[in-house]
């Protein structure tokens, strides 16, 4: 590591921002030994705020059926080998009642655009849920459904709402999105839930087609300035049935730098170790909480329907990647020296 990235890291970690060009510095000139230092600094911030723990987040995936068309995705509309699904409100609510016995305090709503999903279904849900369980947090990851239905939404009870940038620019967008689909109009819907009161997540992908160094940088800004709740940060999977087919993988070291130094942006984010950094390699979610993220969300979908949501190849939701599975996820997190908690676990932006 040059003293050049080594400055540079402090830097970060002191002033909590750097320079577009700094992060390109950062990132292409980064080594084992400033990926090792960086993640010490990281986790270090991290444990100052949470201390040694693990918020856990039960994630039901509600539907895999998706009006949108997303060249990176699997359950993109235009996937005709997708064999869809969409479960009804009883069958969510039951997956709710098993993650509360459990220990989940997050219920995380997570599907593709689907329009069956009317405001009037979730409200109905969502104060459901708040009054069998007023004790837990309802997190909604349901895409772009405009200004008036996320304020719908939020009146009933809704705490907080997923939606990654993707990228923060427009050309780049524009390559991985449909013609109808823009940049602008999904940072409209970020500023719209955060005005609105939700806690807010927004992220991207790591290593998706046509993403350059310079892009990462943009997003690293824009997480700076936008300073969301939460920041999902997975590496981009090939599925074998979207126009990315042979597209590499982003890489597991990487996607970890980055977790780092987003931590080190804002030591208080609530940040995920993705089941696509689990995916992707053998003890992948366990080098996320050691470069700084802080947050596991274990699949409590129906088992029937796992296999349906599948996003991108060989998607985990087995193993300790099931919410049925938490003793084994928290003996993983023991070994490491995290320990999980049954905690609302709260942004404290
Ligand atoms: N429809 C909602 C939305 O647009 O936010 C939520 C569901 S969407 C499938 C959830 C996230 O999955 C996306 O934001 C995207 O970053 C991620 N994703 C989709 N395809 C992926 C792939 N091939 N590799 C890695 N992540 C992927």
């Amino acid at each position: 590591m040059t003293n050049e990235i080594k400055n540079l890291i402090y830097k970060l970690a002191q002033q909590h921002s750097l320079t577009e060009e700094e992060y390109i510095q950062l990132i292409e000139a980064r080594d084992a030994e400033a990926q090792a230092l960086l993640a010490k600094i990281a986790r270090q911030a991290a444990d100052e705020v949470y201390g040694k723990t693990v918020f856990i987040r039960g994630l039901i995936e509600i539907s895999n059926i998706c009006k949108n068309d997303c060249l990176y995705c699997g359950i993109r509309c235009g996937n005709a080998d997708c064999a869809r699904y969409r479960l009804r409100p009883e069958e969510i609510l039951a997956c709710v009642d098993q993650g509360y016995a459990l220990g989940f305090r997050t219920f995380v709503m997570q599907g593709g655009e689907d329009v069956w999903f009317t405001d009037e279904v979730l409200c109905n849900l969502i104060q459901t849920i708040k009054t069998r369980y007023p004790d837990c947090a309802v997190t909604l990851s349901l895409g772009e459904r405009g200004r008036e239905s996320f304020a719908k939404l939020r009146q009933v009870g809704a705490d907080r709402y997923l939606l990654r940038h993707e990228t923060a620019d427009a050309v780049h967008y524009s390559k991985l999105h449909p013609e109808k689909m823009s940049l602008a109009y999904r940072m409209d819907c970020l500023r719209d839930l955060k005005t609105l009161g939700y806690q807010v997540g927004c992220g991207f992908m790591v290593g998706s087609p046509y993403q350059t160094t310079a892009h990462i940088a943009k997003d690293l800004k824009f997480i700076e300035t936008f300073r969301p709740d939460m920041c999902g940060i997975g590496p981009f999977i090939p599925h074998k049935d979207t126009p990315f087919r042979r597209e590499p993988a982003g890489s597991a070291e990487l996607t970890c730098f980055l977790l780092s130094v987003v931590r080190l942006i804002h030591p208080r984010l609530l940040l995920p170790a993705t089941t696509a950094l689990g995916s992707i390699s053998e003890g992948g979610r366990e080098r996320g909480i050691l470069s700084g993220a802080n947050v596991i969300m274990p699949n409590l979908s129906p088992v029937a329907v796992r296999d349906k949501y599948m996003l991108y190849n060989n998607k985990l939701s087995s193993g300790p990647e099931a919410a049925q599975n938490l003793k084994d996820l928290k003996e993983r997190m023991v070994s490491i020296g995290y320990e999980i908690v049954v905690d609302r676990g709260d942004s404290k932006q």
